[in-house]
């Protein structure tokens, strides 16, 4: 059964039971962060030497292990103890969805019944075949965009560093493939759960050798509604991870209509944000656009978009919207959608129009609700 929606305020109290070091290996990150204790920590509380937190990375990322009796290098007074303080309890595949296109879309519960969404999309690229995952920061989202099926439902809880990377290690184990690109678009506000988002990221940006998955930063995109205070921490980073910023209107009153969550954080604090990550990361950002009928595509709204795009150096990305039942917007028409583009890329805005995958197994953008089918 799936579980039932949390109110926001006993989330709070759900967490700290979850996010207790001693509950589960998985609340572990193999870098300690600000809240995460690193598998490092875990042997040194345990009087473990250090080298056993990189065996047992390793078996957790890269060898697979389902539990600590696989661990054979390990000593077995101390698989005893591991499996006491911190119990080894791999998400399940509730359910998996193939779409004709390829895509996959799986429903995955953690060991208290918790359950999210991840999307599996294979495709051709120049360089070969690749597998782009699409993973969940938290269950559910607090932020209530009015178009997006995941807010509508609210915060069920955030997910542990371990939660996060385990995603992409079981669709990269279901294609039987390398997983290419990570994009962090499925449910949730990753900056509403930083530390454990980057911890998580951390797992799979890491080596093989140290026990991580070994995709590089620049493949990892995290998209965020928005949140300033986050995107001004991820310029502080090592790691040059990918930033995408949901705007869906350059127009404050409309903006705030969409994403009524982000009520206090206005586009002009959000362009410098964007305008100081630019000049740190040296990266352009790009930001999510998705054209709704009669609500962001006038040309008021286009003008508004040119300007902000060239004043972040942006890239836009066009997003047809993903219908869901529990919103009446309709998408822009396909004419349309190109018309904008062609404006937007004569007033010298780069643009892409990014292709609809899944659509028959409801696996796209702001359609991750967990329906029960
Ligand atoms: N919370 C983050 C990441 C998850 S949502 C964010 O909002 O960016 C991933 C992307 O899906 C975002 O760009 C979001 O705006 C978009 N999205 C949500 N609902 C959508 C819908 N119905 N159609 C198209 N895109 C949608
Ligand atoms: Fe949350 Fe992103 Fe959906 Fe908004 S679009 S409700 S921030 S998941």
């Amino acid at each position: 059964m799936l579980p039932a929606i949390l109110p926001y305020n006993t989330y709070n109290t759900a967490m700290k039971a979850h996010t207790n070091p001693q509950s589960d290996i998985f609340a572990y990150g193999l870098q300690s962060a600000e809240g995460v204790q690193s598998y490092a920590d875990l042997m040194n509380s345990l009087k473990q030497p250090d080298y056993r937190a990189k065996q047992l990375a390793k078996w957790l990322w890269v060898r697979d292990a389902n539990s600590y009796d696989d661990m054979t290098d390990l000593p077995a007074d101390l698989r005893t103890r591991l499996a006491q303080f911190a119990p080894l309890k791999r998400a399940q595949v509730q359910q998996v969805q193939h779409s004709t296109d390829g895509t996959r879309k799986y429903l995955l519960c953690f060991a208290d019944g918790t359950c999210v969404e991840t999307v599996g999309l294979p495709s051709q690229g120049s360089s070969g075949k690749r597998l782009t995952v699409c993973i969940s920061s938290q269950a559910g989202c607090a932020l209530g965009c009015t178009f997006c099926a995941t807010g509508q439902g609210g915060l069920i809880r955030n997910l542990t560093p371990g939660e996060i990377a385990e995603q992409v290690h079981i669709v990269g184990s279901d294609f039987n493939q390398r997983v290419s690109n990570v994009v962090v678009m499925g449910q949730g506000e990753p900056f509403q759960n930083y530390s454990a988002t980057i911890a998580g990221l951390r797992i799979l940006n890491a080596a093989e050798n140290i026990g991580g998955l070994g995709i590089g930063a620049r493949h990892i995109t995290i998209s965020t509604s928005g949140i300033i205070t986050g995107i001004k921490r991820l310029a502080t980073e090592p790691e040059q991870f990918t930033l995408a910023v949901s705007l869906h209107s350059a127009q404050q009153a409309t903006r705030d209509k969409l994403m009524p969550g982000l009520k206090g954080q206005t586009l002009d604090q959000l362009a410098t944000a964007l305008q100081s990550h630019y000049q740190q990361a040296k990266r352009r950002p790009s930001l999510e656009y998705s054209l709704i009928a009669g609500i962001n595509d006038d040309k008021a709204e286009i003008a508004a978009l040119v300007q902000f795009a060239r004043s972040t150096g942006a890239h836009v990305n066009l997003i047809p919207l993903n219908e869901s039942v529990q919103s009446t917007f309709q998408p822009a028409n396909q004419k349309a959608t190109m018309e904008i583009a062609e404006a937007l890329r004569s007033n010298g805005i780069e643009v892409s129009i990014r292709r609809r995958r899944g659509a028959d197994i409801a696996a796209a953008c702001g359609q991750l609700a967990q329906e029960r089918k």
